[in-house]
């Protein structure tokens, strides 16, 4: 059965290391050409968007795709408000395999805002050493906060954005473990972090880190993201996708 996983996530690359072992399915794997050299894949990879719904109907047809696993990161909206139209469009199965968001802990301080735009605003006025652990697109975001120095973590360096004036880069691909992050937190003297829900163990010690040294964290919520069929893990997926496979076969 041919399937197209919409990845540039840890579970989209554990989909495709298991799909790439299994002769039921030919499955081609789909990034959106964010990071430049993006980890090498065990399956077909095609990069960079489709050109909206009507381009992923079109990909879709062109490629005979019988069934779409949105694995695409829980800020990733656009992509999954795509998938569920050119899906609904073209008759397709979807699965969206999901994340379960990170929950507070005891000895947290999070303080929760809706977007990027609002975590910038309650930095407030006195300046702060801000750790960013937000990726590259939105750090543009911090230019209204000047004030601020900031840390900011990603894959890529930016190109070209209008960044705030006091920003250090630091780049990096996780997965982070506590130890390390803890000692960065704390060499860099850094008062507040700023993280979005990603959930999931790779990027977990930041959380524990600011934890153990009592830093607030400014926590950005998820977006509203469209979804097909849920499904929780890898193991999961391959399963819906064998469910799909008979009833399309009829066996
Ligand atoms: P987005 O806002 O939902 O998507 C913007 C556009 O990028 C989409 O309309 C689509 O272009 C293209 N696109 C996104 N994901 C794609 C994919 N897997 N394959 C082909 N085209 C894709 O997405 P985003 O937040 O920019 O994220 C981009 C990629 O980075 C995704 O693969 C996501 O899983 C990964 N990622 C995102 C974050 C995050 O914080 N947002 C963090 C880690 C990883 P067209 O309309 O032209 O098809």
């Amino acid at each position: 059965m041919r399937v197209l996983i919409l990845g540039g996530t840890t579970e989209a690359a554990s989909l495709a290391r298991l799909l790439a072992d299994d002769s039921r399915f030919e499955a081609t794997l789909s990034l959106a050409g964010r990071t430049s050299a993006p980890a090498a894949q065990p399956l077909p990879t095609r990069i960079g968007g489709f050109g909206g719904v009507e381009g992923l109907v079109r990909y879709l047809q062109a490629e005979k795709i019988e069934a779409v696993v949105d694995a695409t990161h829980p800020y990733a909206a656009q992509m999954s408000a795509h998938a569920v139209a050119a899906c609904r469009q073209t008759g397709l199965a979807l699965a969206s395999l999901t994340r379960a968001p990170w929950t507070e802990q005891a000895g947290d301080r999070w303080q929760h805002v809706s977007n990027t735009e609002s975590a910038a605003m309650v930095l407030g006025d006195t300046p702060r050493r801000v750790f960013l652990t937000i990726g590259r697109q939105e750090l543009p975001v911090f230019a209204s906060a000047p004030q601020h120095h900031y840390l900011a973590r990603l894959i890529d360096a930016p190109k070209g954005e209008r960044l705030p004036p006091h920003l250090v880069l630091l780049q990096a691909r996780g997965p982070f473990d506590l130890a390390a992050e803890t000692a960065l937190m704390r060499d860099k003297r850094i008062d507040v972090v700023v993280s979005k829900n990603a959930g999931g163990d790779p990027t977990y010690a930041k959380i524990a880190a600011a934890r153990a040294l009592g830093l607030p964290m400014i926590m950005i919520a998820r977006p509203d993201k469209p979804a097909g069929h849920i499904v929780n893990s890898p193991d999961e997926t391959v399963r819906w996708l064998d469910h799909v496979r008979r009833s399309l076969r009829g066996v």
